[in-house]
């Protein structure tokens, strides 16, 4: 199938060179040069723009950082709604507030497009490796017919209900993960002030009741887990600028329908301390910074 994707981060490059893989022709737009040539180097063709790459896509995909991007890149004079061909679907698989999927669904239905959107969890990880967890909202239909280009890059393809359903299964996952590597963060700092090493810690909570995957694969202690961003220097994961704006999209849904986010709160509060003293590039798991600057 031919594919305009929009959108080659640190999840949209490997997801992308998935779809190649599976043997799939891209068409790549980035506003990064260096994200266009890694792909170009894969196989893909250069787009000169949203609009450039899905002109004759049979399908586009969008992985891009939030709302706003999304907004610009389908609804600008050079962007996809201007390129798309009728009856093509566009994938949004960017986390963004449920509010704006469901007002790009109608942009898309009155010039004849469907708009599913379809966050990911699974981390840099999950995406080289072709693993993701996609959440969908969207029509039955549109959900059926979007399965075999996700399945390029996901082994969970799951149906959350209608539009914006899927990104409100993202953000309450998030939430989750924002609080759970503050609470491993906080409980590997206190672990080595109190004298035991790192990685003895690790092994038990990982085989104990605080086991999660922010302990078991993201550990934000260095070392523990040789394959997670702490111990490359919290880079190349999932930035913390970006976990402030999911903690941002969840406590403003709370707020929306009255329903108390405490925990959730306070975790957006460390996390925007981080990003206030110059560390939103790196991965979130360096909130442990902020408990080990004693120790560092
Ligand atoms: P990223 O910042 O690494 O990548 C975003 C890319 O979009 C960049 O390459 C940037 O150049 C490009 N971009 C921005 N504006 C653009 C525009 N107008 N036109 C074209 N390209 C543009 O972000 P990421 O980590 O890949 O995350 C992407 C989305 O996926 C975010 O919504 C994030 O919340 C979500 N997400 C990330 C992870 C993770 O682990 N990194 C996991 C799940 C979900």
């Amino acid at each position: 199938m031919k594919i305009g994707f929009i959108g080659l981060g640190h999840m949209g490059a490997p997801m992308a060179l998935n779809l190649l893989k599976a043997g799939h022709t891209l068409s790549v737009f980035d506003l990064a040069e260096t994200a266009m040539q890694t792909l170009a180097d894969a196989g893909a063709q250069r787009a000169a723009s949203p609009k450039a790459a899905a002109s004759g896509a049979e399908w586009v995909v969008t992985m891009l950082p939030a709302a706003a991007h999304v907004r610009s890149v389908l609804t600008a004079k050079d962007g996809v709604l201007a390129g798309v061909a009728k009856g093509v679907t566009i994938i949004d698989s960017s986390t963004i507030d449920p509010a704006s999927a469901r007002e790009f669904a109608a942009l898309a239905a009155a010039q004849g497009n469907a708009f599913v959107d379809a966050p990911v969890s699974g981390g840099t990880g999950g995406a080289a490796a072709g693993t993701l967890t996609f959440m969908v909202g969207g029509s039955a239909a549109a959900y059926e017919s979007v399965k075999p280009v996700l399945s390029g890059m996901g082994r969970n393809i799951v149906h959350c209900g209608d539009t914006g359903t899927g990104q409100v299964a993202k953000i309450c996952n998030n939430l989750v993960l924002g609080i759970t590597m503050a609470g491993v963060a906080e409980a590997m700092a206190l672990g080595e002030s109190l004298g035991i090493d790192p990685k003895v810690l690790g092994g038990i909570m990982n085989t104990s009741t605080g086991r999660c995957w922010s302990s078991d694969t993201y550990n934000p202690f260095p070392g523990v887990i040789e394959t997670a961003p702490s111990s490359r220097g919290y880079t190349g994961g999932f930035g913390t600028d970006l976990m402030l704006k999911d903690l941002g999209l969840a406590t403003d849904a709370a707020k929306n329908v009255r329903q108390p986010a405490y925990m959730g709160a306070l975790a957006q509060q460390l996390y925007q301390a981080m990003s206030s003293r110059g560390d939103g590039k790196l991965d979130f798991s360096a909130i442990i910074k902020l408990y080990r600057a004693q120790n560092e």
